[in-house]
């Protein structure tokens, strides 16, 4: 039931959504685990007849607040965290794609946990997500979205001093270096870049290639998008790839597709436009040689968009690589561990991956630098950030 839902909310294919209900228990088996781990400190100080020591509490109430694209992963990635420090939680799913969670809030209750603990609003944003926000009892907002509703989310929560946590959109660059495996690169992309149609915040969108190699990538690759299955999420088990999540967003993945083929010196090697099909389709894309600071290079498609660039060496790559506002997610490919080092050093994104692109794993931190947003989502780090520490000192003598 969890997964046809999403599947129907969202156009996902019944493989991702199978794959990502059984990856959805990890974070509670991690988080269960480490509730009973949340330590202070017994902290000597030069003072005599004091004992110092610090206690880490919940902060009350947590607004989760999620984006459409993953609906119980997202939340998951909150929720999790969020109760095992003892908070309790109000989730709001996007109105888009929030049948999901009404079911899973079942599997709350069936679980035993008190009423009240975990609570789920739905309605729209302005409606429903700002109010929430601005409620004097919530201490903390965590949520997933758009780097402008991000923005709006921060500055409501500045009018009550609350904490917040902001994840928010990617444009990864992935790096490929002449001595990179290609045929690892070009099918890792395919599956990395066109996953959930594009519609993740850690899409391999944006593929440098190095001089000697590019157009044997460039070739490769096409080959392989030309070659994908996609169509309704409901017609068969064969498919890579479904459908968007609404008309609207195929609009403004076509609006964005076509300033940049009417741009000079952009080549269309596959895909390209929304085919004349019912429902909310766009073909998986490839542009070649798009200008470094056109809007397809430097913003968030959200679709199943790849653009692939030439760089010269590894300085022009890092340079192009780091050239965007978003930081959450890169990889580099490469065979020389040298490089690898300095390169995933270079990066300013929140995740590096290395002759990898995409696996998420409770135990690491995920979590944008720049306009990517603050805070983490998944890991200790996440966990510490649904608690607070305090200092007690007792008058020992
Ligand atoms: P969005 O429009 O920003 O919406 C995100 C959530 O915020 C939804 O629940 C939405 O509710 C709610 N919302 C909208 N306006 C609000 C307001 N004024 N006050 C409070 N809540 C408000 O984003 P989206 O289009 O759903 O999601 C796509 C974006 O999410 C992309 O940029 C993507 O990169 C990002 N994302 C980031 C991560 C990450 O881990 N960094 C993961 C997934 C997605 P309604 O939809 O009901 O209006």
């Amino acid at each position: 039931m969890l997964f046809r839902s999403e599947v129907q909310d969202n156009g996902k294919l019944f493989a991702e959504m199978f794959g990502q209900c059984n990856y959805v228990p990890n974070w509670y088996y991690y988080y269960g685990g480490l509730a009973d781990k949340i330590e202070g400190s017994v902290i000597p100080i030069d003072k005599p007849g004091v004992f110092n020591f610090t206690r880490r509490e919940p902060l009350g109430v947590i607004a989760a607040i999620v984006a459409w694209n993953s609906p119980l992963l997202l939340a998951t990635w909150k929720l999790a965290p969020a109760l095992a420090a003892g908070n309790t939680v109000v989730w709001k799913p996007s109105e888009y794609s929030s049948v999901s969670a009404l079911e899973f809030g079942k599997l709350f209750e069936k679980a035993g946990f008190p009423p009240g603990v975990v609570n789920i609003v739905t309605g729209f944003g302005a409606d429903v997500g700002e109010p929430l926000i601005k409620h004097p009892n919530v201490s903390k907002v965590a949520f997933t979205g758009g780097d402008k509703t991000g923005e709006r989310v921060y500055a409501l929560a500045a009018q009550g001093i609350k904490k917040v946590t902001l994840e928010l959109g990617g444009k990864a660059p992935v790096v490929v270096f002449d001595d990179a495996d290609l045929s690892l690169v070009a099918e890792t992309l395919r599956f990395a870049s066109y996953w959930n149609s594009g519609q993740d915040c850690t899409a391999a969108c944006r593929v440098l290639v190095g001089n000697k190699k590019f157009d044997n990538f460039v070739a490769d690759f096409t080959a392989q998008v030309k070659d994908m299955k996609w169509g309704d999420p409901t017609s068969g088990d064969e498919l890579e790839m479904g459908s968007l999540i609404s008309g609207e967003q195929v609009q403004r993945v076509a609006g964005m597709v076509d300033r940049a083929k009417a741009a000079p010196g952009v080549e269309v090697t596959a895909g390209g436009s929304a085919p004349s099909l019912a429902g909310a389709y766009f073909e998986p894309t490839v542009l070649v040689n798009p200008d470094q600071r056109s809007e397809i290079v430097q913003d968030e498609v959200f679709g199943p968009v790849v653009t692939i660039q030439r760089f010269t060496d590894e300085d022009h790559a890092i340079k192009w690589a780091n050239d965007c506002r978003f930081g959450l997610a890169s990889s580099v490919w490469t065979n020389d561990v040298g490089r690898a080092m300095r390169v995933s050093k270079a990066l300013q994104f929140g995740a590096v991956w290395v002759n990898d692109h995409f696996t998420l794993v409770s135990e690491m931190p995920h979590g944008g630098f720049k306009e990517s947003g603050y805070g983490k989502d998944q890991s200790m780090y996440a966990l510490e950030d649904y608690t607070v520490a305090k200092h007690v000192m007792v008058r020992s003598e």
